[in-house]
């Protein structure tokens, strides 16, 4: 299997199974719910992680949470500990909902303190780093290959945290003071402070996996500087860090005045799951290959109902037979996944087996994306089957105007009801 690296700029192999594969995406600051965009790093990776272990590898997720940063400072003032913990609640609940599982640690910054403090202490001590009143700055001009990820000539680099008592416009904060209306802070050697939010994920990453690990992932916007400064300050210590790097294309068209209709403002998470279901979510980022952006809006909505809709009703639609002894045909979903994760490769693959008929690989195909709801048909409760049973006797009775009502109020507990030849003369469809 092969995957595309920023930092090798080419398709890079990785180890045949069993690996192990360690990976590391960055999670998300928390200080407000997450929108859209934001689950992309967490739906690939759990895509991946599930893919992967098809493929017989010993297979591992570490998603970071930044619990502690210049946003939740802004966003409550004096009481960002409370808002960083209701959002991490948030988050954790909302992409839950998307059905995937969960990776297999979800570190916080905050619990990782002494680690933090010992990484910036061997980069002081080393002479990669150094003090000015409380703050401590990594000194980029100790590492001769900065630049290597992002691309950036050293002499060309964007000036990062101005502060003019620093020795480089360059240099990046690893710990800050502790500043007046912040509410958090710990004891370090060089004063109360907290981490910079850098440093913190190179120390989250080797305290999971070590000072090695396969593959690093998170969003396009993460490569400078965030990124490009954590593979300095690892390889400052003489670690090797992550050996690939997979950046996300970013999620478009959530700002601006072309707002969507049918969320309003509110492009969260939460909201779209509320409002489309968790199906809709993950067939909007399936459509699209890792690495491109996407456009979020209504219209790309509705394509990825669409298409909920189509597989959900071929499942619904012709009950398959007896499935025994039928073989799982992986070599063709291999082939497309495989070659650098190619999702809309494979989703184009599962509408090939859904002509084809293929009942078994797509019920496969589709439960490894999170999709499996949609090849099982669901018993409705028993009371929406008893206004089921009260719409068929009023057609019966040809008293339409009621038979209408009673389709709504099964409409209103989330149930359609459809008509068809065979008894009982209706079948009732999960609404997604
Ligand atoms: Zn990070």
């Amino acid at each position: 299997m092969r995957v595309y690296s920023t930092l090798s700029r080419r398709l890079e192999e990785l180890p045949e199974p069993p690996g192990p594969i360690r990976m590391y995406f960055c999670g998300p600051t928390v200080y407000q719910r997450a929108h859209i965009g934001n689950a992309r790093p967490f739906v690939l990776g759990m895509w991946l992680r599930a893919w992967l272990r098809e493929r017989g590898y010993e297979a591992t997720l570490v998603h970071n949470i930044t619990d502690v940063n210049d946003k939740i400072y802004d966003a409550a003032p004096g009481a960002s500990a409370e808002l960083a913990a209701q959002a991490t609640e948030w988050y954790l609940q909302d992409t839950s909902d998307l059905g995937l599982g969960m990776p297999d640690e979800l570190p916080k910054a905050t619990d990782a303190i002494p680690s933090i403090v010992r990484f910036i202490g061997q980069l002081v001590d080393s002479g990669h780093a150094y003090a000015v009143e409380g703050d401590v700055y990594f000194r980029v001009a100790s590492d001769p290959g900065y630049g290597r990820l992002s691309g950036q000539r050293p002499d060309q680099v964007e000036e990062q945290e101005p502060n003019p008592l620093k020795e480089d416009p360059r240099d990046f904060a690893l710990w800050k003071a502790n500043k007046p209306g912040e509410d958090t802070a710990w004891e370090a050697p060089w004063g109360r402070g907290r981490p910079g939010w850098h440093i913190e994920c190179s120390a989250m990453a080797e305290d999971a996996f070590g000072p090695v690990f396969e593959i690093h992932g998170g969003g396009l916007d993460l490569v400078f500087p965030h990124h490009e400064n954590e593979v300095a300050q690892s390889l400052a210590l003489g670690h090797e860090f992550a050996r690939v790097w997979m950046h996300n294309g970013m999620v478009g068209g959530m700002g601006g005045d072309k707002m969507s209709k049918s969320l309003g403002n509110d492009v969260s998470l939460r909201n779209v799951l509320d409002t489309w279901g968790r199906e809709v979510a993950l067939m909007f980022f399936l459509g699209a290959h890792w690495r491109k952006p996407i456009e979020f809006g209504d219209e790309v909505l509705v394509q990825a109902k669409a298409q909920v809709d189509t597989f959900r009703n071929f499942f619904l639609d012709e009950q398959p037979g007896d499935e025994g002894g039928e073989e799982v045909l992986d070599g063709e979903l291999a082939a497309v996944l495989d070659d650098d994760f190619n999702t809309p490769e494979a989703l184009a693959l599962f509408h090939a087996w859904r002509d084809r008929e293929e009942w078994v690989s797509l019920r496969w195909g589709l439960g490894l994306f999170g999709l499996g709801s949609l090849t099982e048909v669901e018993q409705a409760p028993a009371e929406v089957a008893e206004l089921a049973e009260q719409r068929r006797e009023a057609r019966d009775a040809r008293d339409f105007a009621g038979a209408d009502r009673l389709r709504d109020e099964i409409a209103a507990a989330g149930w359609e009801v459809r008509d068809v030849a065979e008894p009982p003369g209706y079948r009732l469809v999960r609404r997604s």
